[in-house]
């Protein structure tokens, strides 16, 4: 393992750079990576951000966003950079499967790999890393990193603090997960002294739905929410057909979850989607049932223990029956 003050010294010289986050990128994966993007920008290093596929809309808006590159789009390009990079920074992912079409490319490379990342369980491909399992964010790290690792809080912008501030913003449900520690808010506060518009962050994440997307809403509480009273748990599924109904991209299912766990009483709410491909699961639950050990036995997944997601090719209706099946097992921690 290379320690972080060695990875100091080696970017006083200028380095050919990747950052890299997991596939579908969320708030906090494109957030703390483009504020790393910036700041090592700002100190003269040749930098690309690649992500392994498209992201939500509602994103779109974040500085320095443009200058990604979707590795899908672009694999020629992609590879090469990935192949000539001094470093590869792997943002908000611990397991190289979780950036799919660039796991073997990223792997391959003779690259020094930084992981910065708060997920649990840690495959190990890195040569250095800042993580913990305990942060509220990704972007919580990378401020950590620049502040207190590489001692750099002056060479904070207005944009890196705004990127900082959406990641933390966005993994933490706006301040509302038990993850939001005090330090979580002196860093919030610190942000927003560097710079970050926090009411226009919130407006540019929350109040960018098309109509589309609202209706989508309606519809799916209205008929696809199913409630499992004696398991305490909420499930909504989603047919293939209502996201062509609705024109869903990217970004438009994010947060439906949440409505199934703001029923009084729900301790797990399950988002089930048939994305054709496959069928995409994101778990949620109160206390100390486990979604992340419930997507890793059942559903190829993992996450953190309130928050997970996984998958599944088999049909819809199976994928539920499953789900369901599972319920019984977890019983006393569901019901207690
Ligand atoms: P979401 O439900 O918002 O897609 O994801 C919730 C959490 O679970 C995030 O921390 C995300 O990184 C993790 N997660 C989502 N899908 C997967 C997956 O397929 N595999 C793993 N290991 N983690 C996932
Ligand atoms: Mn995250």
């Amino acid at each position: 393992m290379v320690s972080l003050n060695d990875l100091k010294k080696k970017l006083a010289q200028r380095q050919k750079i990747v950052i890299t986050t997991h596939y579908k990128p969320d708030g906090d994966a494109l957030g703390s990576s483009l504020a790393l993007y910036h700041w090592l920008t700002k100190h003269g290093h040749e930098v690309t951000v690649i992500v392994p596929s498209d992201y939500p809309a509602f994103l779109s808006w974040m500085p320095g966003q443009e200058d990604a590159i979707i590795y899908t789009s672009h694999k020629e390009i992609s590879d090469k950079l990935i192949e000539e990079a001094d470093i590869i920074f792997c943002l908000d992912f611990n397991h190289l499967s979780r950036i799919l079409p660039m796991e073997d490319v990223v792997r391959k490379s003779t690259a020094l790999k930084v992981m910065i990342d708060h997920h649990i369980g840690p495959e190990g491909f890195d040569d250095a890393r800042l993580w913990d399992c305990k942060a509220a964010a990704t972007a919580q790290l990378v401020y950590d990193f620049i502040v207190n690792h590489m001692d750099d809080r002056k060479e904070i912008s207005a944009d890196i603090a705004a990127s900082l501030y959406t990641g933390i913003m966005t993994d933490t449900g706006s301040f509302r997960f038990p993850s939001t520690t005090a330090e979580v808010h002196l860093i919030i506060a610190d942000l927003i002294t560097l710079g970050a518009q926090n009411w226009k962050i919130h407006e540019n994440v929350f109040n960018s739905s098309t109509e589309n997307r609202l209706k989508f809403l309606g519809f799916a509480l209205l008929n696809r929410l199913e409630v499992i009273p004696e398991y305490n748990t909420a499930i909504f599924a989603i047919k293939a057909e209502d996201l062509k109904q609705f024109d869903i991209t990217t970004g438009d299912t994010e947060g439906l979850v949440n409505y199934a766990l703001s029923v009084s009483g729900i301790r797990l709410a399950a988002l089930i989607i048939d994305r054709t491909e496959r069928v995409k699961l994101s778990l949620r639950s109160i206390g100390d049932i486990p979604c992340n050990e419930i997507c890793s036995r059942f559903f190829e997944g993992g996450g953190h223990k309130n928050a997970a997601g996984g998958q599944s090719t088999k049909p819809l209706p199976e994928v539920i029956e499953t789900f369901k099946s599972i319920l019984p097992e977890y019983k006393n921690l569901l019901t207690t």
